[in-house]
């Protein structure tokens, strides 16, 4: 089909048109902020798009000559060396051309090499808010199908206007030059050729786009009916002909449309062909006429001359016409990009921001309300303290909050009312380098990167030694499982760590926050999903780690929660309960309540698998 064909691009789809971008001083200014470090290379193709448009014009006003001083003058040795003149001309045109293209493609890619990683580094100062309210789909396609449209933009659309408008104005110079009349005919001629050809492509292009929807809309129908299920589906209720109908319908739509737009190729081709023809006959009729009848100054070369740069200006002007489509599909994609780069920094280090030599890990909440979206409060009035050494557990049923909590603290998300300290400061006012680096967080969906053990041990701390990440394996419970695997450390785990289970790639994932050694451990444990086996082994790392280090737990089982100082019980954003587990089990509360359902059922399964 001939989606996107050069015939196809010519025209705005209805969704073009109605997001047509504005384009304004501003717009423009910003995209040649972009060019301008490249500025000399610029002028070097300026200069040579110039030169090549010429050159590519001269060899047909040569013909000219070819035919007056070489054949009319039969003149061998003329006629030779205009003819090598002409070739040698060529020659230099094609040969500064591939210059220009080298060129072109250079800056285009140098250009989107700069935007590239200006989009990147954006992006990884985008918040978390950012990334689950946007798809994920949409921000790949501006990182690359939209970056990659402003570079066929600058290679393309720009050398293109630039070479047809050199290439038109030198055409009607020179023709205007040798004789008034013909080149006001041929001018005259051109609305002729190019008014068909558009609404002959505009057609086409309207036909196809048609042609395609029924085409889905076939193919829609053979996926749902000739499937299984819905085969059953269509003898079950005894639809086949309903079926058949609806298929048949389609169908006949389907080839009247291929039909139309045959046709319309065919009037497309014989219209150009004919005035493609009718053009330069016009030109040999008026031309003969003004020498003949009116003893002008016109040569048989002049004729020639004319009708040879009249097929010249046919190009030009039909791109020219093209070019307003492909502007405003540039402008558009340019405006995609920017709106991201005006996205704003939500969470941005504070001008003032501190890095203390040393932290305690102490975290201090005090009246914190945070809502992800304006209309929804999530959390209310959150006040707890954590001290250096100590360790708190958070627990609450689904949805409760939890996980928001914690959130705050390495500013994933930043409260609107309230303040956390992190060591007695505000956590706005640290630096945010230092305060993700110094906040360990073992999340319940393990992200693991596609390389071995090692890669993904070394990303929280590049220069471990060997003995250094043994150690932290052998504190995670891991080392028993690396040291089974032939290859040790040098293990794959995979794509995102398929190839490890849910406890192992959990207990790697301690492994590599030990590491970081951070002054606050965060541990989300998982709901569920891990056998009871697994889960006493993530227990038996994590319990140690708890007593040494200031840590925050959210916790789903009750040895978890028995080896915290503090119990914190959230319900719907609040903290209800807080305390001890031998006093909280007493009060008939939200925590007795998980307790009965949750914890007691946990902690028999896991006594179940070590007895
Ligand atoms: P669970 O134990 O199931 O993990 P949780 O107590 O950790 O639950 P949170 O993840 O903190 O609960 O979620 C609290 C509330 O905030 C939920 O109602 C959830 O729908 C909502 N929520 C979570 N993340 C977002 C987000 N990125 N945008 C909007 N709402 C969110």
């Amino acid at each position: 089909m001939m989606r996107g064909g050069p015939m196809g691009r010519g025209y705005l789809t209805e969704e073009e048109k109605a997001n047509r971008p504005k384009v304004t001083g501003p717009l423009l200014k910003r995209i040649f902020a972009y060019l301008l470090p490249y500025w000399k290379q610029m002028i070097l193709i300026l200069a040579a798009i110039a030169c090549s448009a010429l050159l590519n014009l001269y060899p047909s006003i040569l013909t000219g000559r070819i035919i007056d001083e070489g054949l009319i003058a039969r003149n061998m040795g003329r006629l030779i060396r205009l003819i090598l003149l002409s070739l040698a001309v060529t020659l230099g045109a094609n040969l500064i051309g591939v210059g220009q293209n080298y060129l072109n493609t250079w800056i285009a890619q140098h250009i989107t090499f700069d935007m590239r990683n200006k989009m990147y580094a954006h992006l990884q100062r985008m918040s978390q808010r950012f990334f689950t309210s946007n798809n994920q789909g949409d921000i790949i396609t501006r990182m690359t199908s939209d970056i990659d449209g402003v570079q066929r933009v600058i290679s393309s659309t720009f050398t293109s206007i630039l070479s047809n408008v050199i290439t038109l104005t030198a055409a009607l110079a020179t023709m205007y030059s040798r004789n008034w009349v013909l080149a006001t005919l041929g001018v005259l001629i051109i609305p002729l050729f190019i008014i068909p050809t558009r609404r002959a492509g505009k057609t086409r292009w309207d036909l196809t786009r048609e042609s395609q929807e029924c085409n889905d809309e076939i193919n829609g129908i053979l996926n749902e009916t000739l499937s299984v299920s819905g085969q059953s589906l269509v003898k079950l209720f005894g639809k086949e002909e309903y079926e058949y109908q609806r298929y048949k319908a389609a169908n006949s739509r389907m080839i009247k449309l291929n039909i139309r737009e045959s046709l319309a190729g065919r009037w497309f081709f014989m219209i150009m062909g004919t005035f493609s023809s009718i053009g330069p006959m016009l030109l040999y009729l008026v031309g003969g006429i003004l020498m003949m009848q009116y003893n002008q100054a016109l040569t048989v070369g002049d004729i020639t001359v004319m009708v040879a740069l009249l097929s010249r200006l046919y190009g030009p002007v039909n791109s020219l016409l093209n070019i307003q489509v492909e502007w405003i599909r540039s402008m558009a994609m340019f405006t995609r990009i920017f709106d991201y780069f005006d996205l704003p920094v939500e969470i941005d280090n504070a001008p003032d921001a501190v890095t203390p030599a040393r932290t305690d890990g102490s975290v201090v909440f005090s009246h914190v309300d945070f809502s992800y979206e304006p209309e929804r409060q999530i959390l209310f009035d959150v006040s707890f303290e954590l001290k250096a050494g100590k360790s708190v557990a958070i627990v609450g049923p689904s949805g409760s909050g939890k996980s928001t909590i914690i959130n705050l603290i390495p500013r994933l998300y930043d409260s609107q009312a309230g303040q956390i300290t992190f060591g007695n400061v505000d956590v706005k006012k640290l630096d945010l380098g230092f305060l993700r680096k110094i906040v360990g967080i073992v999340s319940q969906e393990t992200y693991l990167f596609n390389g071995t053990i090692r890669d993904n041990l070394l990303y929280a701390k590049p220069d471990a030694t060997e003995e250094e990440l043994i150690a932290a394996c052998k504190k995670a419970n891991i080392y028993d499982f690396i040291e089974k695997q032939e290859t040790g450390l040098d293990t794959m785990v995979g794509n995102r760590g398929l190839k490890l289970s849910g406890g192992e790639k959990q207990r790697l994932s301690i492994a590599r926050v030990l590491l970081k050694n951070p002054a606050l451990l965060i541990f989300d444990e998982a709901t569920s999903a891990l056998d009871s086996i697994s889960e006493a082994k993530i227990q038996d790392a994590i319990e140690p780690i708890i007593q040494e280090r200031t840590s925050i737990l959210i916790a789903h089982r009750l040895s978890t929660i028995l080896a915290a100082d503090e119990i914190l019980v959230v319900k719907d954003g609040r903290i209800v309960e807080r305390g001890v587990h031998a006093d909280l089990v007493k009060l008939g509360g939200v925590y007795t309540e998980l307790y009965e359902t949750q914890f007691k059922k946990a902690l028999e399964a896991v006594e179940t698998a070590a007895g």
